[in-house]
This record gives structure tokens, sequence and C-alpha cells, in this order.
């Protein structure tokens, strides 16, 4: 069977192999969520903004510019992307080169724009994404980033949206990158309308559980994430033929 982008991830709807699809904006903490889940539960972890951000990195590595939509194509071709699957190793490579620190950078976070609402681009990406759980043989696996509840994983068993409020998202990331709250919230604002034609915070799609966690603690909100996981599995176990 061809590889299309519509091609819906073999290992949804089957409760031997779920996969956990979560969404979220910039320092709703859906990241250090979805690695605790993946820990707790034995799961592998997919970090789709590591893959988006890879290719920024290689588009900028080979000079070129990633608002140009072909040159962006052609990178695609020599797009050697390695992301492991475990939560405790974030090691990324991009044909063999280890960029797990550079794309990280803000300049190469800010050039995720030039492509990020190319829907060829984000096609392939997508397919990549589904081949990697897919063929990860792993009990289940937690997908992370800001489409795969619609998108990516629709099919998958669990579907959450973690939200927080932006005063909050913008405090913890400041925590994280030690900068100060004005500068961080002034950065987050700028994410969340770039990232607006993907995720729409305001309206999950049916069938997909949003977790709000401004009033909640990290260990709340792991208790959160994993009480919908535990419903959703079982209520599927309780379902017709298990769907
Ligand atoms: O999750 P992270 O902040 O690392 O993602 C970096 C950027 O990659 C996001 O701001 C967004 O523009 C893009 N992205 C995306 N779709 C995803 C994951 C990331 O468009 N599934």
């Amino acid at each position: 069977m061809t590889d299309s982008p519509e091609t819906p991830l073999p290992t949804t709807g089957t409760e031997e192999s779920p996969v956990i699809a979560i969404d979220g904006p910039a320092g709703s903490g859906k990241s250090s969520v979805s690695k605790e889940i993946a820990r707790r539960r034995g799961f592998g972890y997919l970090d789709t903004g590591a893959g988006y951000r890879a290719l920024s990195w290689h588009v900028l590595n080979g000079g070129g510019d990633t608002a140009d939509r072909d040159t962006v194509l052609t990178a695609l071709d020599s797009f050697d992307l390695r992301l492991g699957l475990q939560p405790d190793d974030r090691t990324v490579t991009v044909g063999g080169v280890d960029v797990t620190a550079d794309i990280r950078t803000p300049e190469v976070t800010a050039a995720i724009a030039g492509f990020s609402r190319v829907q060829d681009v984000r096609d392939h990406l997508n397919a990549m994404f589904r081949r990697l759980a897919a063929e990860s043989g792993l009990p289940g696996v937690v997908i992370e980033g800001r489409d795969i509840t619609s998108v990516v994983a629709p099919n998958a068993p669990v579907r959450i949206l973690m939200t927080a409020s932006p005063e909050v998202r913008a405090a913890r990331r400041g925590l994280e990158l030690g900068s100060d709250t004005a500068t961080v919230a002034a950065a987050i604002t700028a994410r969340d309308e770039s990232d607006s034609h993907v995720l729409d915070l305001a309206h999950a799609d049916p069938g997909v559980d949003v977790v709000d966690s401004t009033e909640l603690d990290f260990e709340q909100t792991i208790d959160a994430v994993l009480a919908v996981i535990d419903s959703r599995i079982n209520r599927k176990h309780g379902g017709r033929d298990g769907r």
C-alpha cells in the first residue's frame, strides 16, 4: 500500500497498541506531561514539534529560505530524520548530525513559520510521524503536537487538548527559559497567532477531551490526563467489538 498522507495509523483504534494524541499550544505543559505519561505507561513518545524544528534546521543549514516553498519541498528529499521514541532520550539527528540542541534556538523556531502552513510539507511530515508510530513495536505511543487529534491521528482512541491561560503558559515558559514573563508572553502570543491555522484553542473536535491545567500543578495534570486515558480506553473495551 502506498504511504499517502491520508493513510490512517494502523495502530489507532486497537486496545493493544493505543495512540494517545495530545495537542496544545506553547507552554501548555504538553511536552512534559506527554513524556511523563509515556514513562508511566511504558509507551513511546513522539514529539512532532521536534520534526518541524529539525526540518527548519535542515533548510537553514543548507543555506535555504524556509519561506520558499520549493526550497523546503526539495529539502524534504534529503531530510534524513531520526527521532527517538524513548521519553528520556530526546536525541534528534538529521543526516547523522546530532541537532538535539540546535533545533531549540530562536532562529530555528522562528523559521518554522516559513513552511508550517504549506500543506504538502505538513502531509509529508505527517506521513513520517504515522510511519514512526506504526513501526514502533511499542505497546502504545503518545504523539504530541498541534494537529494530532484532528489530522495526524483523528481515529486515536484517546485524544486530548491541553490548555492553560496565556498568563500561566507565559509564566511556565519563563521559568523554563530563565527569561522574564513579559518577554515570554510576547513570544507566546506571537506563536499562538502563527499556530492558529493548525490549532483551534477555542473549539476541540467532538470526542476530544480538554484538560485545562491553569489551576493544576504537574502531578494533578498527570492525574487528569491518566483519568482521561483510562476512561476512554475502558469505554472502548466495554463498547461494541472494542470500537
Ligand atoms: O511543539 P514545538 O513548540 O516544538 O513546535 C514548534 C513549532 O512547530 C510550532 O510552533 C508549530 O509552528 C510547528 N508545529 C506544527 N504542527 C505540529 C507540531 C509543531 O505546526 N504538529
